[in-house]
């Protein structure tokens, strides 16, 4: 068993948890954007979202709601990131699903999204290819 989560659900690698279902795990990242920074994971190994069952990603979204507001308190902030990097190209490093709750505050350095616009008629093909997929 190669994956890191696996080995700090198993306990086999130390991590400050934070919060614990059965199901699902949360524990502070070891190198924070910011501290107070948190990752929550299921307990079983899935690689990203869409691999991963519904009932967990409800799971993970609820202890997310939760922590957030705890995150805030404790680290005086006001906002957060809840971010998913799915994939290499997006920055994803351990392949077992996992979201970050990010605290944030103003001129912290951590990128924004860039902001770009559509061709004309381009916005409306992209939304109908996606469509199709579904
Ligand atoms: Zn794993």
């Amino acid at each position: 068993m190669e994956c890191v989560f696996c080995k700090i659900v198993a306990g086999e690698l130390p991590a400050e948890r934070v919060y614990e279902t059965d199901k699902i795990l949360a524990f502070l990242d070891n190198r924070p954007v910011n501290y107070g920074h948190v990752l929550i994971i299921p307990k079983s190994h899935h690689e990203n979202l869409i691999d991963a069952p519904n009932d967990l990603l409800c799971e993970i979204i609820m202890a997310a709601k939760k922590l957030a507001p705890a995150i805030l308190k404790a680290t005086g902030l006001n906002d957060y990131n809840l971010v998913m990097n799915s994939g290499k190209v997006a920055g994803q490093i351990i392949f077992h699903t996992h979201f970050h709750i990010i605290p944030r505050f103003e001129g912290d350095g951590y990128g924004q999204f860039r902001i770009g616009e559509y061709k004309e008629g381009e916005k409306e093909k992209m939304a109908a290819k996606i469509k199709k997929y579904l």
